[in-house]
């Protein structure tokens, strides 16, 4: 069999691997380049899939990374719906399921992560949505038709965006989530809990503190019973219960994984000729410490990042990535460690939840919440990376 040679190899078409090829390219015009996706779709963003596709503000022909026509001019070939199934690093070599096999001489291992089933009788029937790629937005779109009822399980990032989606498109939406309140390791319990009114006032049902048991089909809908007893019945179940990172590839090949593939400060793994970024990639953040971040600025700024030290680069990765959502009127952007196991002071107008929620420990800042508030992000990593003591009124006023 033949064996295509190529001198950069990028495993994983989304976001990561997408800005990954335009890193190599800023470098290195020359270069052979390979893309492989799982996917069938060229690198698109990830957020508007629960965000502005359902308000009608875009459509997925607008949401490339690139256009279309970028991977020809720049001599970038790209392998859609295609699986990378082994990983022989002596021999630099890759095996897609089909038996093609390709040399590299630089690798990128931008793999992301996979949706978690639910572990429980009937979490793996079909047309259960658990949602992640543009495929699944067109399969639910088809489905999610104004007037039918849609369930969702999970009460993070998912499961909030998509229970505010779907009620904008129209649908009558159930959420069911263990937690008391939404997004509750970012949201602190008065913003949890009030936005759990806001979205009962958009006429979502919200069910919190109970989980699925088991979930059923019968006359062509879902019955999903919970811990508590209930029997919820919906024609639509989108799940958002986190995703595991896709690090197979890279453990069978030896290298070092622990919570994601493990990296050093310029993206690369104990492999000095493969390197890994965005979702999957656990890298030494120079501020706040190791950490594996599954967000759309990670995955763009280490994507290229990653892709412009595959091409010889040799630089740290500093940036320290934020990240945004959208709950019906409510917004925000967020950079750091957003975690309520943190000490959280909000210095904000309660009445409309406008202004910032800090994020402390030990005295010193670790994270920041805009809350409809914009254009701070750049205020907020400044704060973070000083890292000088300081206490919640000292920090009044001091982002918005
Ligand atoms: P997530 O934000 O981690 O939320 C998962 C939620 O599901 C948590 O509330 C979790 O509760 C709950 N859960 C876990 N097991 C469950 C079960 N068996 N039954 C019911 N609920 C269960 O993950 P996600 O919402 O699925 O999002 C997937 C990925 O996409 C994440 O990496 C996220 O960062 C990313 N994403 C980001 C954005 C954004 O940045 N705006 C938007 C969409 C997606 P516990 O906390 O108790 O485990």
């Amino acid at each position: 069999m033949t064996q295509e040679r190529f001198d950069y190899a990028v495993i994983g078409g989304g976001l990561a691997g997408g800005w990954a090829v335009s890193g190599i390219r800023e470098r290195d015009q020359s270069g052979s380049i390979v893309l492989f996706s799982a996917e069938n779709d060229l690198p698109y963003d990830r957020p508007p899939l629960s965000k502005q596709l359902w308000k009608g503000d875009t459509t997925l022909d607008k949401i490339y990374v690139q256009p279309p026509e970028y991977y020809a001019q720049n001599h970038v070939v790209v392998k859609l719906g295609t699986r990378i199934a082994a990983l022989d690093r002596r021999e630099h070599r890759l095996r897609d399921e089909s038996g093609g096999e390709y040399l590299y001489g630089k690798l990128l291992l931008a793999t992301g992560g996979a949706p978690r089933r639910l572990p429980l009788p009937g979490g793996d029937l079909p047309g259960l949505c658990y949602y992640r790629t543009a495929d699944d937005y067109r399969t639910l779109r088809e489905a999610a038709r104004a007037g039918r009822s849609a369930l969702v399980i999970g009460g993070g990032f998912i499961g909030s965006e998509m229970a505010a989606a779907l009620t904008i498109a129209g649908l009558r939406v159930t959420m069911l989530f263990p937690e008391r309140y939404l997004v509750s390791r970012v949201f602190p319990e008065s913003l949890g809990l009030a936005l759990n009114a806001a979205y009962r006032a958009k006429g979502v049902e919200v069910v919190a503190e109970d989980a699925p048991t088991a979930i059923e089909t019968a006359h062509g809908a879902y019955r999903v019973r919970t811990r508590a007893g209930r029997s919820l019945a919906a024609d639509l179940v989108v799940v958002g219960i986190g995703i595991a990172p896709n690090v197979e590839l890279a453990r069978a090949a030896g290298l070092e994984v622990g919570n994601g593939i493990v990296v050093n400060e310029r993206l690369q793994t104990s492999d000095p000729d493969i390197f890994a970024a965005g979702d999957n990639a656990f890298f030494p953040e120079a501020t706040l410490g190791p950490r594996r971040i599954e967000h759309w600025d990670n995955a763009v700024s280490q994507g290229k990042h990653a892709g412009r030290n595959l091409a010889g680069a040799g630089q740290p990765f500093t940036d320290l990535p934020f990240f945004y959502s959208d709950l019906f009127e409510f917004g925000y952007e967020a950079v750091g460690d957003v975690d309520t196991r943190h000490e959280t002071f909000a210095d904000w107008q309660e009445e409309n939840k406008t202004g910032v929620i800090y994020y402390l420990a030990h005295g010193r800042l670790r994270g920041a919440m805009m809350c409809n508030v914009w254009e701070k992000v750049e205020a907020a990593r400044a704060l973070i990376r000083a890292q000088r003591p300081v206490t919640a009124q000292q920090l009044q006023g001091a982002i918005a």
